[in-house]
């Protein structure tokens, strides 16, 4: 028999390991197991009716044709005003580009961008995809382990050490999955200083800036500073603030020549994003606001309950974060202990441990590249969210 042989690209990386975490917990449901999921990285809202209001009028008046590629007019349109009405941008259209949800945006300038040879700064605890998108360009993934004392939050001096002459581009995401941390306006204007005197390319994940607690203020670096305009590329979405994960709109703003090449690149692959969703996001981004303020409220009231829980859980400590919705507990001292011939030795071992003994699925930390900690991700109800708990507390509390 003829085995196909791959390309040596598909070695290069791995599944999405939270896409995978989630698989396992459904096929273990599958089974007639009662498992709680932690490991969601979506909102558990479902899409507010106006906005699908909008789909439906999109099917039934026949906008179902290709688009140009690079999203409709009126979409680019409404991305511009709200850059502009929420983070104090001014982008022309010729400077955005709407892509199949922000993972597509961060590929394709990723296959624009970035050339074998070039490195990319990632600092850690980084998105899952981050490292694997920039390895298929043949560029070279550069990890700056943030330390938990800051708040996973990388300082001028952790980029400053990172940079050789071969570094093109750093991705800063704010706030963060997985650790929900926020970047400070202070924060950014003295990473601005570093990139600047580098020139290194800014990608900036803003895809959480909605989901942000206790009024703590979301800036955009090229808000802060500029003069970093022409290095920037801001990447968005309406996945996460309007609980749309599965219309898959992503979006761009950046210089002119460089949204012409991820045209180029996604002329070639997928074409334009669904018609129906564009249109959807358009009524997203320029229909009522306040709903985002309502899952925000709920998220916030999961964040505190779950954050003061889990402190209150011998071997863990849990810092608070400022926006996203997971907390990225310490699970360190949790290591070395065992429940009869079953030892938690990493981050792995111990979230295959709660899967089994508490049937709840978290991520372990080392898919974010830290060992130390797990991802629990509370986009779920709060009586689930009690009951998990309650299981991690009873499953931990049979290890020695
Ligand atoms: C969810 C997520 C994305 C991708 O969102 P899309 O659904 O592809 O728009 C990008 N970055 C981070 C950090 C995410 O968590």
């Amino acid at each position: 028999m003829m085995i196909m042989k791959l390309a040596s690209r598909v070695s290069m990386i791995k599944p999405s390991p939270t896409l995978v975490i989630t698989a396992k917990a459904g096929a273990l449901r599958a089974e007639g197991r009662d498992i709680i999921d932690f490991g969601a990285g979506e909102p558990d809202f479902n899409t507010p009716d106006h906005i699908k209001m909008a789909a439906i009028h999109a099917v039934e008046s026949n906008f179902t044709r290709y688009t140009p590629v690079g999203g409709i007019d009126e979409l680019k349109d409404a991305i511009i005003g709200k850059l502009k009405r929420d983070n104090y941008l001014s982008y022309r259209r010729s400077e955005i580009i709407v892509s199949c949800g922000a993972k597509h945006t961060l590929f394709n300038l990723s296959q624009a961008l970035f050339d074998e040879g070039d490195e990319v700064i990632i600092p850690s605890p980084y998105w899952v995809s981050y490292p694997d998108i920039v390895l298929l360009t043949g560029a070279r993934p550069v990890i700056v382990e943030t330390r938990e004392e800051n708040g996973f939050k990388m300082t001028p001096a952790e980029l400053e050490a990172a940079i050789t002459k071969n570094s093109k581009a750093v991705i800063i995401n704010s706030p963060s999955n997985p650790t929900g941390c926020v970047y400070s306006k202070e924060e950014l204007a003295a990473l601005a200083e570093v990139v600047l005197h580098h020139q290194l390319i800014v990608v900036s994940d803003d895809i959480y800036e909605k989901i942000i607690y206790d009024d703590f203020p979301f800036w955009n670096i090229t808000a802060v500073n500029p003069s970093l305009k022409d290095l920037t590329v801001v990447v968005n979405g309406i996945s996460k603030a309007y609980a749309m994960t599965g219309w898959r709109i992503g979006y761009a703003a950046a210089p002119e020549f460089l949204i012409a090449a991820m045209a180029k690149i996604q002329s070639q692959s997928t074409s334009n994003p669904s018609s129906i969703s564009q249109k959807a996001a358009v009524e997203a981004l320029t229909g009522d606001q306040q709903i985002i303020a309502g899952m925000v409220a709920e998220f916030q009231k999961r964040r505190d309950y779950v954050v003061s829980t889990l402190e209150s859980f011998d071997g863990i400590s849990c810092l608070e974060p400022q926006g996203a919705f997971y907390v990225f507990p310490n699970v360190e001292s949790l290591y070395g202990l065992r429940c009869g011939n079953k030892k938690i030795l990493d981050s792995t071992t111990l979230a295959e441990y709660l899967l089994d003994e508490a049937e709840v699925a978290v991520v372990p930390g080392i898919a974010f590249g830290n060992d130390r900690h797990i991802r629990i991700s509370y986009a779920t109800s709060m009586a689930l969210i009690e009951k998990g708990l309650e299981r991690i507390r009873m499953a931990l509390k049979r290890l020695s």
